[in-house]
């Protein structure tokens, strides 16, 4: 009887293989023209599993080239396969290819990218394994004869998120990441948050090299944006205006980093050129590991972090959009002072107004960062604002439609 997904062990993939004829696995480097014999030499460890984290991982990755997860993960996989053989040794990893594509050419193209070795192609075969590992998405990778290993769905998920570092897929493995994750998150450690495998610096736009430790001290705001995001050049006006603003009245102790969602090098290139602060360097994997510790899910955003290295705040969009550079250093009882401040200036306005340029009675509303639709610049704090439709005026422009 065959055993759960984490149980069917390496004998009984060895065993239907043998059931249908097959001695072999194809290799990746000389592709479907060389056979690897199938004997116990050349995978020991197939033969005698060894506790995860200790001796060899093998894993069988089920996955096809009409399905496009797969095709999307397979890049991310072979990168894993070369930095872990790479820096742990390469008797350490082993993956083989269990392909359900629906013949031979198609199989042949799916593996011509990938550098490990493969089951030959064969329906019967194929359907077999699936239904011994119990394969129910792809892509699946399933960790052979140990235990203590994730799930299929979670561990591409885990190398998904985490790359080279979710190696060697086990559950111990998947804990340590969250906690690394999460204890970056409570911040404390500007090094741990940006340096990253031995590169201890951030770039800015126009090349220049600036130590990371040059940062510590100061307040520092990690800017997530892309440069194919409207709402994100917008943005980066305001953080500009703030920016210049603070370097100038708190003598350099600001900083932003920016964190690219570019989709290529030279959009980031571009990007860069245009902002006078500093950036992790586009290749770096830092840039997605920052957007998973603060849960990024839509651009753009800003962090703001301390002095002290403790994190601030996620918000930090809203905080500059509607505060600006007055806000800082972007504290809680900071932010009340300027509420309190703005609150008393619109101790003066009226609280709703009727103006002859718009059919509804606009309301006086505060913290609302908005484009007036008088004189269509940017406006923030204090707006005259219609509850039916997007309508908003400076509470300066009033005067002056109701004069036009
Ligand atoms: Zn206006
Ligand atoms: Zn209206």
């Amino acid at each position: 009887m065959l055993g759960p997904d984490n149980q069917s062990n390496s004998s009984d993939f060895e065993a239907i293989l043998a059931s249908e004829g097959v001695g072999y696995l194809l290799s990746g480097e000389e592709k479907v023209a060389s056979l690897i014999p199938w004997d116990p030499f050349t995978f020991p460890s197939l033969h005698v599993p060894c506790p995860s984290g200790d001796g060899s991982t093998i894993c069988l990755l089920f996955s096809a080239n009409w399905c496009r997860p797969c095709r999307t993960f397979t890049p991310q996989l072979v990168q894993l396969y070369n930095t872990v053989r790479r820096s742990v040794g390469e008797e350490k990893l082993e993956i083989i290819l269990v392909s359900l594509d629906r013949d031979e050419t198609e199989f042949r193209q799916h593996y011509m990218c990938m550098p490990w070795l493969a089951v030959p192609f064969d329906v019967k075969l194929q359907q077999r394994l699936s239904k011994l590992y119990h394969v129910r998405h792809l892509p699946s990778l399933i960790t052979l004869g140990v235990s203590g290993t994730l799930n299929q769905e979670d561990a591409v998920g885990l190398i998904q998120e985490y790359g080279a570092d979710a190696f060697p897929f086990t559950k111990k493995r998947k804990e340590e990441l969250k906690a690394i994750d999460e204890a970056k998150r409570q911040g404390g450690k500007l090094d741990e948050l940006l340096a990253r495998g031995g590169r201890d610096y951030l770039v800015s736009g126009i090349g220049k090299e600036v130590w990371i430790s040059e940062l510590v001290g100061k307040t520092i705001g990690l800017y997530f944006g892309g440069n194919w995001c409207p709402p994100c050049h917008k943005f980066v006006e305001q953080l500009k205006e703030a920016y210049h603003e603070l370097i100038s009245t708190t003598n350099q102790s600001f900083e932003v980093v920016f964190v690219s969602t570019d989709k290529g090098e030279e959009d980031f290139n571009r990007h860069i050129s245009n902002m006078p602060w500093l950036a992790i360097p586009y290749k770096d994997k830092t840039r997605q590991d920052l957007c998973r510790i603060f849960d990024i899910k839509r651009i753009p955003a800003l962090v703001l972090i301390a002095p002290n290295g403790s994190i601030i705040g996620t918000n930090g969009r809203a905080v500059i959009s509607l505060y600006g550079a007055m806000a800082y250093p972007f504290n809680e009882s900071r932010i009340a002072e300027v509420e309190a401040l703005l609150r008393q200036q619109g101790d003066g306005l009226p609280q709703q107004v009727s103006n002859p340029k718009h059919e509804h009675v606009l309301k006086l509303v505060m913290a609302k960062a908005y484009v007036c639709d008088f004189c269509q610049k940017h406006g923030r704090f204090w707006s005259f604002s219609c509850d039916v439709c997007d309508y908003d005026l400076h509470p300066t422009c009033v005067d002056r439609t109701a004069g036009a």
